[in-house]
């Protein structure tokens, strides 16, 4: 049997942050219902043959927040993709989440769903700057005690750290560092370079501000130099760069990283997810409206689509 990854893309984020470019892909709170059912209907539509020729060693819920959606349509999703598919006795399971917009009752479901990695959408320690970014935190007790909760769960727990944000120099990226390694015992951190996309809502506001760019406090950092900061730091503190921008302590490496890297074949579910299976490429079509409504035959809709040799 061959291995293979499956990524579900479920693009449902609560907040519209304004550095993000999923932004124009994120479903509505009205589309939501038809969308979990189309994703059930994709994951149905695979033939049995994939059962006997592939072992799934991977499952990564991504997006968008997977973790802010009801946990029993993840638990849905889960027992029909062990239906349709080979899991590993021992499958990696991630989850993505977003502090501040949990509620407790939803990690047993994921815990008896074999979920074993959650993955951080954390960005930033800095309240002024989740507000600043539109990626809202909520600053009560669950969230600073949710990372030890976590911990002692599941067998795995990343932390999505931004570097480059506005404002940021090498005083903040060591509270930062600092916070996530000896206060919340952080595992494994993935850096997230704050890039200026086109379309985003950062680049209409510094190009309507252009004095935000002057102004030392909203100053956006060097990203290059960030990082290397960052990567010093954390290998003084023995974590390992086991792919670019990405770190563990020894043992706790993201298994899907690392399929991805040595090109493990691949099915994406969801819009706008990218497969790559039996020598063949090909992308799901990223406009949800087309999606939802071709969901009876979703490989018509494949864009992309290529041979590889
Ligand atoms: S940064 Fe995260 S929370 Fe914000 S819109 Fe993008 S995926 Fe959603």
């Amino acid at each position: 049997m061959k291995n293979l990854r499956l990524y579900i893309n479920i693009p449902y984020c609560t907040n519209r942050c304004i550095f993000c470019d999923i932004n124009n892909h994120l479903i509505d709170d009205d589309q939501r219902e038809a969308f979990y059912k189309a994703i059930i209907k994709e994951i149905k539509s695979f033939d049995e043959n994939y059962k006997y020729d592939y072992e799934v060693k991977s499952i990564y819920f991504g997006g968008g927040v997977p973790g802010s959606i009801r946990p029993n349509v993840i638990e849905e999703i889960l027992s029909d993709i062990k239906e349709q598919f080979t899991i590993s006795s021992d499958a990696e399971i991630s989850l993505k989440i977003l502090p501040g917009k949990l509620n407790d009752n939803y990690f047993p479901v994921y815990l008896d769903n074999g979920i074993n990695r959650i993955s951080i959408d954390y960005l930033t320690n800095s309240y002024f700057l989740h507000n600043f970014l539109g990626h809202k935190k909520t600053d009560n007790a669950m969230d600073r005690t949710l990372p030890v909760f976590l911990n002692h769960h599941f067998e795995n727990v990343n932390f999505d750290l931004g570097i480059g944000l506005p404002g940021q120099n090498e005083a903040n990226l060591d509270e930062e560092v600092h916070t996530l390694c000896d206060f919340h015992g952080a595992k494994e951190i993935t850096l997230h370079p704050l890039r200026i996309e086109d379309n985003s809502g950062i680049k209409k506001l510094y190009d309507e501000h252009p004095e935000y760019l002057n102004n030392l406090n909203r100053f956006l950092p060097d990203i290059e130099k960030a990082y290397k900061y960052v990567k010093e730091k954390l290998e003084a503190r023995e974590y390992i760069e086991y792919l670019p921008y990405c770190f563990g302590l020894k043992g706790f490496e993201c298994l899907d990283y690392k399929l991805r890297k040595n090109n493990t074949e691949v099915i994406g579910i969801g819009p706008n997810a990218y497969s790559c299976i039996d020598g063949v490429t090909y992308s799901n079509t990223s406009d949800l409206n087309i999606y939802l409504e071709n969901s009876d035959n979703f490989r018509l809709i494949a864009t992309d689509i290529k041979t590889i040799q």
